[in-house]
């Protein structure tokens, strides 16, 4: 009965209609969604114009099925509802067990999906509609085969970097004699295998060009990755990120889906100006990135490690106490050790206090503080610091001067002047938070024995004006407000 009225020419005409309306409004709620997280301010906002533009767009996809499957429309509605709820229940069981500091190896673990899911599409276009010598046949069959290409070479990049993220295999770069050379053939392989596929006809002819290109594209993705090393491995997610959406923009194209190829594309270059800005961040390039090689050796002989910054000086949380009472202005630069330590919810209550004594209180961010994009303004927001007193290294960088107290939570190679001051240090170039010109500085972090990400001793910990105050960051920070 049900299958009657959904079958009906009339009905299903409707659901097209319905379909295409529904895609202009979901990509156009998607660019709103961006818009809006591109500002913390308008970021939930953002988010919700996103979940909208997502349920609008599953909905048409169930549209989609619907049409494509005539003869039983319930059969398909059941079979994509099926797969969204078994779907659906391992995301939200994975996102909610996944800690904060692990997002980067999720991250990277679900932009391998994209990956095969393109493949699979791929294949299957290619099996539905294989070459017979036409010319709009040729640009699909061109399309299937850079589909099968980027979403094989995501496919096998992303599960090496969640491999290397989890430190399920060493995070050091694989360096075979040649490798540029090698990544140079297997990509013009790929290239050459796409052109004979397209020549093609029938599911005879293209299977081998087919088969070789989806071999050597899995092989090239697994290459790359492998070449990078741990240090680089965050912009390679984000680099993931990007040939996730190519990928997917590229699957729009074989299944003639607008709304997969607008945002695949949003999706494929949001993550190469993201990928810029870490670049930029970490004062690497990103053709370096790309040809791999760096990041996973120790600190360079004769760097930073090398140098001798004379004795430290520390302090007790009641003391910290006693001198942010005193101060008028305070900023907290906060780093990974903050989301180790899950500090930023004492860190928004020392805040809150601070205010309600008259100490004006800002945050400084740096733009690669933590190990993911965004890292800090997420935890603050979710510790619901106000947005006003979030500030980017750019903004607050020439202020420290007038600043009091510099409150540095778990940073260190954010905050490290030696990125200014040596340039044999590993990571000169890199800009850097420059707290020291602040009043006085409290380091928080657990001891004097390990180094940053980045694997190398900070002058600032022995400066003058610096005290350290050792110990658990939530600990120190929850006894800085049993002190006040
Ligand atoms: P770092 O990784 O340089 O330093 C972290 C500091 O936190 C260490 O001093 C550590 O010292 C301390 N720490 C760890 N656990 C705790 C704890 N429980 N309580 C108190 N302190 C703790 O952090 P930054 O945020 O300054 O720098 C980020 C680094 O990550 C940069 O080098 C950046 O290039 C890199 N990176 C960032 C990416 C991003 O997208 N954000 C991506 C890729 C890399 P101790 O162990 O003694 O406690």
């Amino acid at each position: 009965m049900a299958n009657d009225f959904i079958s009906n020419p009339a009905i299903l005409d409707g659901f097209t209609r319905f379909q295409s309306v529904a895609y202009i409004l979901a990509a156009l709620l998607f660019i709103l969604a961006l818009a809006g997280l591109s500002k913390q301010k308008s970021a939930k906002m953002g988010n919700n114009w996103g979940i909208l533009g997502m349920i609008i767009a599953l909905v048409a996809t169930l549209s989609i099925g619907v049409v494509a499957y005539a003869h039983d429309p319930m059969l398909a509605i059941g079979l994509m509802i099926g797969a969204i709820v078994v779907g659906g229940a391992i995301g939200i069981f994975k996102a909610v067990r996944v800690k904060m500091t692990a997002m980067p190896e999720l991250v990277a673990m679900l932009h391998s999906f994209v990956g095969a899911a393109a493949v699979l599409v791929g294949i299957n276009s290619f099996l539905a509609d294989p070459g017979n010598g036409t010319y709009d046949n040729a640009f699909h069959m061109g399309e299937v085969g850079l589909a099968v290409f980027i979403g094989a070479v995501t496919l096998t990049g992303s599960i090496v970097a969640w491999l290397k993220l989890s430190a399920k295999i060493s995070g050091k770069p694989l360096t075979i004699p040649g490798r540029n050379a090698v990544n140079l053939v297997m990509v013009l392989a790929c290239i050459a295998m796409i052109a004979w596929f397209v020549n093609t006809r029938g599911v005879e002819g293209g299977t081998v060009p087919l088969a070789v290109l989806t071999v050597v594209s899995l092989v090239l993705g697994a290459h790359l990755v492998l070449a990078i090393g741990g240090g680089d491995m965050p912009v390679v997610v984000s680099m993931l990120n990007s040939y996730s959406g190519w990928a997917a923009a590229m699957a729009g194209f074989t299944l003639g889906n607008d709304l997969l190829i607008i945002t695949g594309s949003l999706v494929g270059s949001s993550g190469a100006f993201l990928s810029n800005i870490m670049c930029k961040g970490m004062n690497r390039s990103f053709v370096s990135v790309i040809l791999g090689g760096f990041g996973g050796d120790a600190p360079k002989k004769g760097g930073a490690a090398e140098h001798d910054y004379g004795t430290h000086t520390e302090v007790t949380p009641a003391e910290v106490a006693e001198l942010l009472r005193e101060s008028k202005r305070v900023v907290v630069t906060p780093g990974y050790g903050m989301a180790v330590a899950q500090a930023q919810f004492p860190v928004a209550d020392l805040t809150r206090k601070l205010i309600d004594m008259g100490v004006e209180v800002q945050f400084g961010i740096h733009p690669v503080a933590g190990r993911m994009p965004g890292h800090m303004n997420v935890l603050l927001a979710e510790a619901k610091v106000p947005y006003e007193s979030v500030f980017e290294m750019d903004e607050i960088n020439d202020e420290f001067g007038d600043v009091d107290v510099a409150l540095v939570i778990g940073a260190n190679d954010t905050v490290n002047p030696a990125a200014e001051t040596e340039p044999d240090s590993p990571i000169a170039g890199m800009p850097v938070l420059r707290v020291w010109d602040a009043g006085k500085v409290i380091v928080s972090k657990r001891s004097m024995g390990n180094a940053g990400y980045a694997g190398v001793q900070n002058p600032l910990f022995f400066n003058d004006n610096t005290d350290m105050m050792l110990g658990d960051a939530k600990e120190s920070v929850e006894a800085i407000i049993a002190a006040l």
